[in-house]
């Protein structure tokens, strides 16, 4: 009896489990109360990540009421300069969490705890986890303006739903929310690449396809692509990426396909479709997609093969999608992209391999492996790229002098590599040299005679100084004139080396809330209502190094 309610409870536990991943059955409502139109959706191809939420238009303004999809309560408030902004964070009794991005203004509660926190903490960025009971909303409650806050370029709506365990990241296209769209993906091109088996590329044997749209779909010129025999390696095969995007009813921007399938005489070969998307993993997109042709021509092309190392859990078919042809042989390839209306297109055409000899591989022998752990250790360096950091072998290229270099900038890594310089007798604290990748700072610690560092790159690195602290000057308003009619203050903030650590304005002495934006590179003050006549406005804002700004003023109000 005891197992049998054990067993029974299990079930009801896994179903219950089950049922958060994948519990499509909630009508949700609308976050925004406007009609909902899509500006970017789920999956979509961004530097070093899939993007992990839908964009909604906001009507190019700030300000539209950001309303609560389902009954929940406020897990997460966060405020940074970058990234999302101003964002809150919904926990919803199925398991199933949503955010809400790029806000502009928190209301009641919510607003109350930012700006508490912000004056205790005296700072502007925080990061606010409140407790299943103190922020309680209900079904459609208005919490929040949406905005442009964070790394947004124009006003809109970001808005994810995660799996509240987990943290991964769902497609809410799949949540039944009310979106048009009756039109088809569109395929741009194709790319053919010669693998080895473990489905990396060999250099030097690609090839570019134009592709046409035909009365019946979209094929390629004469229906067929020829390549020579020394496309060919013994072992290996062959693998092709599309170029393809999808539109919908009512915009005109471009947006991603939901996925898309490879059909090699008939089978099916490799499939993918973004139904969910791990935090983790997202940077993974730099193996999906043709790296260098996006990096180079700005034109991408998603693989329908993986390598080995790629888990991503966007495909659906368990093989790599490589191709196995020899000389002389033909197949017929169809490729069909489709989107979450399963509004489909299809490509199809004849790929056919010219009789002669293989290509044969040069020896790697020099190389850095995806499969394998690189450390050196000498007085001159200590690096560690660790297993799993690339996505295919690249020429390991080290040269260790007055600049110490490893590999290429140009290759993606989906792993920190630890890296650390030595620091020699120096004059200055050591707070103020760091450790620059391809002459970029990055974040830098000292122990023990020792820089160290941890970088998502390859490329050159060195040490560098930094002894000058941000520079501030005002952006909306100048010395002579007055300011009195001025409802918000504000100033061009500069760091030229490093990375601002903090910004505070003080009014006589008190400290207020100073609010940054990085993408526009500024610092703002909004100009309490009650604040009158003349008063001491003092700015301190420091860098990483310890290097500190003040800026000064008597100003009358
Ligand atoms: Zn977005």
């Amino acid at each position: 009896m005891k197992q049998l309610i054990l067993y029974l409870f299990s079930i009801l536990f896994l179903s219950n489990l089950l049922s958060a991943q994948t519990d499509n059955s909630i009508k949700y409502r609308a976050p925004l109360e406007i009609p909902l139109i899509i500006s970017a959706n789920f999956g979509e191809l961004r530097p070093n990540h899939f993007h992990m939420g839908v964009d909604f238009k906001t009507n190019g303004v700030e300000g539209q009421k950001l309303v609560a999809i389902e009954r929940g309560y406020v897990s997460r408030i966060s405020v940074s300069p970058n990234g999302y902004g101003k964002a809150i964070y919904i926990n919803h009794p199925n398991g199933i969490t949503s955010v809400y991005a790029h806000c502009s203004a928190f209301l009641g509660k919510i607003d109350a705890l930012v700006k508490l926190t912000q004056e205790q903490n005296k700072n502007f960025e925080v990061e606010i986890f409140p407790s299943s009971t103190d922020i309680v909303l209900t079904k459609g409650e208005n919490f929040a303006l949406s905005g442009n806050t964070g790394h947004s370029t124009a006003p809109h709506l970001h808005f994810e739903l995660r799996d509240t365990k987990t943290e991964t990241a769902l497609n809410p296209l799949k949540f039944g929310f009310d979106i048009v769209d009756e039109i088809p993906p569109e395929i741009l091109g194709l790319k053919i690449y010669s693998l080895t088996e473990r489905g990396y590329r060999i250099k030097g044997k690609s090839k570019n396809i134009a592709v046409k749209k035909g009365k019946y779909g979209y094929t390629i010129g004469g229906n067929t692509a020829i390549l020579s025999s020394d496309f060919c390696t013994e072992n290996g095969g062959i693998g092709i990426a599309f170029e393809v995007l999808d539109h919908h009813s009512k915009a005109t921007n471009p947006i991603g396909i939901y996925g898309s399938y490879l059909l090699v005489n008939k089978d099916t070969l490799f499939g993918n479709k973004v139904d969910s998307i791990s935090f983790p993993s997202t940077r993974y997109i730099n193996s999906h997609i043709d790296y260098e042709e996006n990096s180079v021509n700005k034109r991408k092309y998603q693989k329908s093969f993986r390598t080995a190392e790629n888990n991503l859990s966007i495909y659906n078919r368990s093989g790599l999608g490589i191709i196995y042809m020899t000389p002389k042989d033909s197949s017929e390839i169809t490729y069909v992209a489709y989107d979450t209306k399963n509004n489909k297109s299809q490509l199809k055409f004849k790929l056919k391999i010219s009789p002669g000899p293989l290509n044969v591989i040069q020896q790697k022998n020099d190389f850095l492996f995806p499969d394998k752990t690189f450390s050196q250790k000498n007085e001159l360096l200590e690096i560690k790229i660790p297993e799993g950091c690339l996505y295919e072998p690249v020429p390991k290229n080290l040269q260790i002098g007055s600049l110490v270099s490893i590999g290429s900038a140009a290759t993606p890594v989906q792993l920190p590599i630890q890296i650390k310089l030595p620091l020699k007798s120096t004059n200055l604290p050591t707070e103020k040299y760091y450790i620059a990748a391809n002459s970029k700072y990055i974040p830098t610690k000292f122990s023990d005679g020792w820089l160290s560092a941890e970088v998502k790159s390859l490329g050159a690195f060195s040490v560098q100084l930094d002894t000058v602290g941000p520079s501030l000057s005002p952006l909306n308003f100048t010395i002579n004139e007055p300011i009195s009619a001025k409802k918000t203050l504000s100033w061009k903030i500069t760091e030229n080396k490093t990375a601002i650590s903090d910004y505070d304005l003080y009014i006589d002495g008190k400290w207020y809330l100073l609010e940054f934006e990085s993408k526009g590179s500024y610092v703002f003050f909004r100009v309490p209502t009650g604040l009158k006549n003349k008063h001491t406005v003092k700015i301190i804002t420091k860098d990483v190094c310890g290097n500190e700004s003040i800026w000064e003023m008597d100003m009358s109000f």
